[in-house]
Formats: C-alpha cells, sequence, structure tokens
C-alpha cells in the first residue's frame, strides 16, 4: 500500500484564522459586533416590490430597458439564457430564473389582493424562510435553522414574515425625484414600506416589545431592551438602488453614516421606534429574487454589522459576489466554533502522513494544507 500525501495551498485567508484563532477568541471585541451573536434576536421580514417590478422571467430583463431597475456590470440576461430548462441552476456567478420553480424562486403573478400588497411566495410562507419566536421545531433551511447551524446553536434567530408583499405606491423615481425629508429615495421607500406595516399589523403583535426589543441596537452584546426596533428586513424582490448603493443590499434603511435617517419623520411599530442608519439602525435592505437569494444577501447585510467592510474571498461571507455563507474565519470572530491548532511537529515526530484532530501547522506557512491520501495497492 502506497499512501501519498497531497498538500493544497488553496487559501491563506483561512489558515491565517485557524493559527491566529486562539488570539482572535482572545480579544473579545475585536469585530464590531453591532448585532447579537448568541441568544435569542427576533426579526421581522417583510418583502417588497417595486412598481417598476413586473418582469416574469429573467430573459425580460435587459440592462438599458427605460424605467427598469439598472444592474450594473452583472450580466442576467446572458445566464438566464444558460439555463436549458434546469430549475435551479445556482453555480457561482450565476443566477437563477425568476419564476421558473415557484417553491425557490418569486413569481411575479402572486395575485393582488389589494392595491399595496400581493402574496407572499411559497418559500416566505409557514417558516421557511424564518421560524417563529418559540416554535419547537425548526424548519430545514430557514434562516433560523442557518444561524444554528452556523453558530453551533448559540444563535437562535427568529421571526415573522409580514403575511403580505408589499408594493410601493409610486414609482421608483418618484423617491430618488423627490427623496425630500428623506435623505434619498431609498430611505423614503422603507419609510413607506415600514409606515404601512405598522398601520396595517395583519395580525402580528407588533405591540408585544418583548419579542422585537432585546438588545440595545448597535450593540451586539448588550442584551439589554432600549426601546428600539431590533431588526427589520426589507426584501425587495428586485431593487435598483444604484443611486445610493452598487449591490445586492444594505446593511441599513438607505444611510451609511451614523445618523438616523427617519429622525424627520419618526416611526414607531408597537411603542418601539424604528431606527435608520448603520450600524445602529433597526434594519436592513436585501434583494431577493430566490429563497437562496434572499438568505445569502441577508446574512451578508447582517454579516456588515459582525464584521465591518468586505472582503474578496470567496470562503467569506462579507466577499464580494461569495455564495460560501459564514466560512471558517467568520465562525471563529464570532465564537461560533471552537477550533484546536495543529501541531507539524507532533505529526513529524510519529512518522505520520495524516493529520490527526489537534495537529498543527507552521505559523510560516501561508496556504490551508489539506491532506489528500491516494492509496492504491
Ligand atoms: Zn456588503
Amino acid at each position: 500500500m502506497k499512501i501519498k500525501k497531497c498538500l493544497l495551498a488553496i487559501n491563506g485567508f483561512l489558515v491565517l484564522f485557524l493559527i491566529m484563532s486562539k488570539v482572535v477568541l482572545a480579544q473579545e471585541g475585536a469585530a464590531p459586533r453591532h448585532f447579537p451573536y448568541a441568544g435569542k434576536v427576533n426579526a421581522l421580514i417583510v418583502l417588497v416590490q417595486t412598481q417598476e417590478d413586473r418582469f416574469e422571467h429573467c430573459v425580460q430583463y435587459v440592462r438599458d430597458e427605460d424605467g427598469v431597475p439598472k444592474y450594473e456590470g452583472m450580466a442576467y440576461v446572458p445566464h438566464c439564457s444558460d439555463r436549458k430548462g434546469r430549475k435551479d441552476q445556482w453555480k457561482i456567478g450565476s443566477f437563477q430564473s425568476w419564476t421558473d420553480d415557484p417553491r425557490t424562486e418569486w413569481p411575479l403573478d402572486t395575485l393582488d389582493v389589494l392595491p399595496n400588497r400581493r402574496k407572499l411566495p411559497y418559500w416566505a410562507k409557514e417558516g421557511r424562510l424564518i421560524d417563529l419566536p418559540g416554535k419547537r421545531t425548526v424548519t430545514t433551511g430557514s434562516l433560523t435553522d442557518f444561524y444554528l447551524l452556523m453558530s453551533g446553536n448559540r444563535l437562535d434567530f427568529r421571526g415573522m414574515v409580514y403575511p403580505y408583499v408589499y408594493v410601493h405606491r409610486y414609482p421608483q423615481k418618484y423617491y430618488f425625484e423627490q427623496p425630500a425629508p428623506f435623505t434619498n429615495g431609498v430611505v423614503k421607500m422603507a419609510h413607506e414600506a415600514i409606515s404601512f406595516v405598522g398601520t396595517h399589523p395583519q395580525n402580528l403583535p407588533l405591540d408585544d416589545v418583548a419579542i422585537w426589543d432585546t438588545y440595545r441596537n448597535g450593540v451586539g452584546a448588550d442584551r439589554r431592551p432600549d426601546g428600539k426596533f431590533d431588526m427589520i428586513i426589507l426584501v425587495y424582490r428586485f431593487n435598483g438602488f444604484r443611486e445610493v448603493i452598487q449591490g445586492s443590499g444594505i446593511s441599513s434603511f438607505g444611510t451609511s453614516g451614523g445618523e438616523d435617517g427617519f429622525a424627520v419623520s419618526p416611526i414607531k411599530l408597537g411603542d418601539l421606534e424604528v431606527v435608520e442608519g448603520y450600524p445602529h439602525g433597526s434594519g436592513v435592505i436585501a434583494r431577493g429574487n430566490s429563497h437562496k437569494e434572499v438568505l445569502r444577501v441577508i446574512v451578508h447585510e447582517i454579516g456588515h454589522r459582525y464584521y465591518g467592510g468586505h472582503t474578496n474571498s470567496a470562503f467569506d461571507v462579507m466577499g464580494y459576489g461569495s455564495y460560501a455563507f459564514y466560512g471558517a474565519g467568520n465562525r471563529l470572530q464570532l465564537g461560533w466554533v471552537q477550533a484546536d491548532t495543529l501541531n507539524l511537529a507532533t505529526m513529524r515526530q510519529r512518522k505520520t502522513s495524516v493529520m490527526r484532530w489537534g495537529d498543527c501547522v507552521p505559523a510560516k506557512c501561508y496556504g490551508l494544507l489539506m491532506a489528500c491520501l491516494d492509496v492504491a495497492t
């Protein structure tokens, strides 16, 4: 029997975290952690469409069409035509169709119920997007399921989905041409959507402050209520917010500074103040033309409150264009996993080519080492 060992340098970023893990864990507060990363926290999720969003299929979506939200640099249409009838194309760099599979995607023709409301897509109902606070079972593939898995059961992230898709009152350009009294059109749109939820609560228990206020906004480790709504997630089937930001979402309701963009026209849900801004604000905006896209963008936008800015790693929740969700480094930073250090000296003494739990790679090595065994007789 011959054992061939190959060591692959995959990604320097990850091994640095492996090696530095004890240092990182020792430096509590090194990451910003503006949002709770342990215990229970709840979110109110509201699905939203703009009036311009009348796309039944991605082939209808072209960059220069008048009135269409722009995704400069994101080539949807070529990927769409690549699909060749497959219902779930989710390779890196490509996009799903938006309507072929109503179980995972967001069809346009969810019937209008009232002028400002449409029906929720399948994946946003009955715990598939997020599980109710206190519910004993967890729905596979929900945000609750995701965070429990990533955090090693440390973060119990629950919530409720507003039971209708909210459709904006005016075309999107109205908000950008007349943003006053708000900083920009996105803040004005978010303000309108959240205000609508407040005046049409649809039996959501918005008055129950124990559900919606569990921490001091902006300070993730401080679990004392502060009279401010913890987390509202606005999910747009499409957004065209390039006037404000080029990306899939925003880690606030439209501003990036420390101000409160809603201060000029305060909103309350129940007794709780809804605060705009980053990193202390009461919510984020995510794009979500499919179930997976919603999960990816939500965890990224909330990730800004844990990690600050972006990285260029595909193995990092803060990586541009990453579909990798939480990488090992992300979890180490939040104390969601415990890492042991590999000890190469011990491995050499044992004269083994197989790494065991507790083995070490030297600190001079900047690659993630993967031991591959090629067993031949
Ligand atoms: Zn981002």
